[in-house]
């Protein structure tokens, strides 16, 4: 049970769900994202015309798909979900678009993960609501094109370097979310508690935001946990007290890095005596994906101030050593 872990069980599934707010008012931070999307929401609406397709980028757990509904309801229109590798042929994606009502909005996450022939599938509907369908079968089967109702279609996608560019072209809006400060964290973990009747602290909230990479997914995870210790091992309440208790408990690093961030701030340190390191050779050194760790890990650590980038590639900076433990300059004769 790794509350930092991005994989939630259908139970915690279902809790999110509940925490998620539904309308622009109740959604905290990305202010100027949001600022645009609400007139682009307000000029369509207005004009009775569907909103342009929006793609967001930005790493996991930030609320892409929370905007996804919110600009459902703003737009008063319905919502269809699927998501990139669910989507293998392109008859899947025709049944989708054909069901669609005026204005509605389909939601596809994971966006980069589409394939080729589904992705081209995508275009003519995205550009002119026009899709070719096949009739029939054996000899008399033909394509006929049909005229679809005009849609929204909202892209999701961590890996924003994936996108063809094609696709990204068709998108009218484009947003980045940025990681949260942990100010907005600590709202939004109090109106999380609030949500799920739970008594908690401003100490214990700021404490828990702090703790939580940044990322709004993260502090409502570890504010499910805590209510946990709180109801177990304390009088119900979360105060700063049974946070520290549970947060220890948990391991949850003091500046909520993850695993893999303390690998790559190791892995540097270790491997590359603090850099600077290309970013193929760091991927391969810790066995991940060159483009995950650009798109999720490192923004994270740059804008900690763990990793500074250079011309000539990663570095880590003294604070990483401090969190670390390390000594910076290597060995301790140096
Ligand atoms: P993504 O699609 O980017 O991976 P989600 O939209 O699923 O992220 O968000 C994860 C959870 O975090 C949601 O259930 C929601 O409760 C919470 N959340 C995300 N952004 C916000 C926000 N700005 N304000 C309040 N809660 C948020």
């Amino acid at each position: 049970l790794d509350p930092t872990s991005q994989r939630l069980s259908s139970e915690e599934l279902d809790i999110e769900r509940a925490l998620r707010p539904l309308s622009f008012d109740d959604f905290a931070g990305q202010d100027a994202v949001l600022e645009n999307l609400q007139v682009f929401v307000k000029a369509a609406n207005l004009r009775g015309e569907a909103l342009d397709h929006t793609l967001f980028h930005g790493p996991p757990g930030l609320g892409k798909t929370t905007l996804a509904h919110i600009l459902s309801n703003e737009l008063g229109v319905g919502i269809k979900i699927t998501s990139g590798p669910v989507l293998d042929k392109p008859g899947d994606l025709a049944g989708l678009l054909t069901n669609l009502e005026p204005r509605d909005v389909l939601f596809i996450d994971e966006i980069h993960r589409l394939s080729p022939v589904v992705e081209e599938y995508l275009y003519s509907a995205m550009e002119d609501y026009k899709i070719d369908i096949m009739i029939e079968s054996g000899p008399n089967a033909r394509s006929v094109q049909i005229t679809l109702n005009p849609f929204t279609l909202i892209g999701a996608t961590t890996r924003s370097g994936l996108l063809t560019a094609p696709m990204r072209a068709r998108f009218g809006i484009q947003s980045r979310l940025q990681y949260y400060s942990t100010e907005l964290l600590a709202d939004i973990v109090q109106r999380s508690a609030s949500i799920l009747r739970v008594p908690i602290s401003m100490e214990a909230a700021i404490e828990i935001a702090g703790r939580s990479r940044g990322t709004p997914r993260i502090a409502n995870a570890l504010l499910r946990r805590m209510r946990d210790f709180a109801q177990i091992k304390g009088n119900g309440k979360i105060d700063i007290e049974i946070s520290r208790f549970g947060l220890r408990a948990l391991n949850v690093d003091a500046h909520g890095l993850d695993e893999m961030d303390n690998k790559i701030l190791a892995t540097i340190i270790d491997k590359f005596k603090g850099g600077p390191v290309g970013i193929t050779t760091l991927a391969t050194a810790v066995s991940e994906n060159a483009e995950t760790i650009e798109e999720v890990y490192e923004p994270f650590l740059i804008q900690q101030g763990f990793i500074m980038r250079t011309p000539r590639g990663r570095e880590v900076t003294e604070l990483a050593y401090r969190h670390l433990g390390r000594v910076p300059g290597g060995n301790q004769g140096e």
